[in-house]
């Protein structure tokens, strides 16, 4: 364990870091440069993933002093879909299903635990700031071949998580980007990813044909995508499972509840009654933002790919 890490050490569920607020400006510099040196996708979607966010101090809480950024264990999902008399397992990744724990929660957490007294103000910063670099410049997380940020004890079965904060911290994590050691001469992710995103050369992966930019979103897959390809019920662990950083975090893996032959005809068919929806949004913990109508369309896809 790396003397940064130990500092962020929390707990077995919660990692952090904090940060003065004046490396934001920083980190838009990086994220500027390697917007005009070419190494980001032009792909519309991922595009869209990116607008409106920018490291800055928000109009809305222009006395931030610094940033906290958590990771919050959230291990891997399995879940049965009955269909047919047969049982098909899925995998569901961690940011696309409910843990239960709220922004509030987290929010005491950082008031009890990380600044010690109640009385600060605390703004939720994910839809401001991209967490994966902010979280591999704290320290926090490092970098795997795969692009994906790690964080020790829990590999990339987290979820990343970050707060505006007018309290002053004494500590102020702040470290070059780092690749983990164990990528050095490992090429497994590489090898194990279907569509060749990763290359030894190139740090930035061709996020344009990653699987995960087009099951998250509604609409046809492009042709580029190979049938094959498909593994998770949203996301893609091809390049994460086989990753030696992550076989003892998965030990950890969870199971949802069984999703039973008729809902699972439901779904293939496209009949979603309000009374369907809550029950998948139930089982499956707001997958995908479940109840919504649109979710529904994305599992109908999603799902009837993995089976076929
Ligand atoms: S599979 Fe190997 S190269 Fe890829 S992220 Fe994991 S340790 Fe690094
Ligand atoms: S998420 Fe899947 S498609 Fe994307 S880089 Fe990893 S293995 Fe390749």
């Amino acid at each position: 364990m790396t003397e940064v890490n130990e500092r962020v050490l929390l707990d077995e569920e919660f990692r952090y870091a904090t940060v003065s607020i004046e490396h934001l400006e920083e980190l838009q510099r990086d994220f500027d440069d390697l917007y005009e040196e070419g190494h980001l996708s032009d792909n519309k979607t991922f595009l869209s993933y990116i607008e409106g966010k920018r490291y800055a101090v928000p109009d809305s809480f222009p006395e931030a002093k610094s940033v906290v950024v958590l990771a919050v264990r959230t291990p891997l999902a399995l879940v049965n879909f009955r269909a047919d008399g047969k049982q098909y397992e899925t995998i569901v990744p961690p940011q696309y299903y409910s843990s239960g724990r709220t922004v509030e929660q987290i929010m005491n957490t950082i008031h009890q635990k990380i600044i010690g007294e109640p009385g600060s103000r605390l703004e939720y910063a994910n839809q401001h700031l991209l967490l994966k670099r902010l979280a591999v410049r704290s320290g926090l997380g490092r970098y795997g071949r795969n692009n994906i940020c790690y964080v020790d004890g829990m590999g990339t079965l987290l979820t990343l998580h970050a707060f505006f904060s007018d309290h002053e911290f004494s500590t102020d994590n702040w470290v070059e980007a780092r690749m983990m050691d164990e990528c050095h001469n490992c090429t497994i992710c590489m090898d194990s990813c279907p569509q060749g995103c990763i290359s030894e050369d190139k740090f930035v992966i061709d996020v344009g044909r990653c699987v995960t930019l087009y099951n998250e979103i509604g609409g046809e897959f492009p042709e580029f995508i190979h049938p094959d390809s498909h593994n998770a019920l949203m996301g893609c662990m091809k390049c994460q499972a086989p990753c030696p950083a992550n076989q003892d975090v998965l030990k950890r893996t969870i199971r949802l509840e069984d999703v039973i032959s008729e809902e699972t005809q439901a779904i293939l068919e496209g009949n979603h009654t309000e009374e369907l929806l809550g029950t998948l949004g139930r089982k499956l913990r707001g997958f995908g933002g479940l109840p919504s109508p649109e979710a529904f369309a994305v599992l109908r896809r999603n799902l009837s790919v993995l089976i076929s």
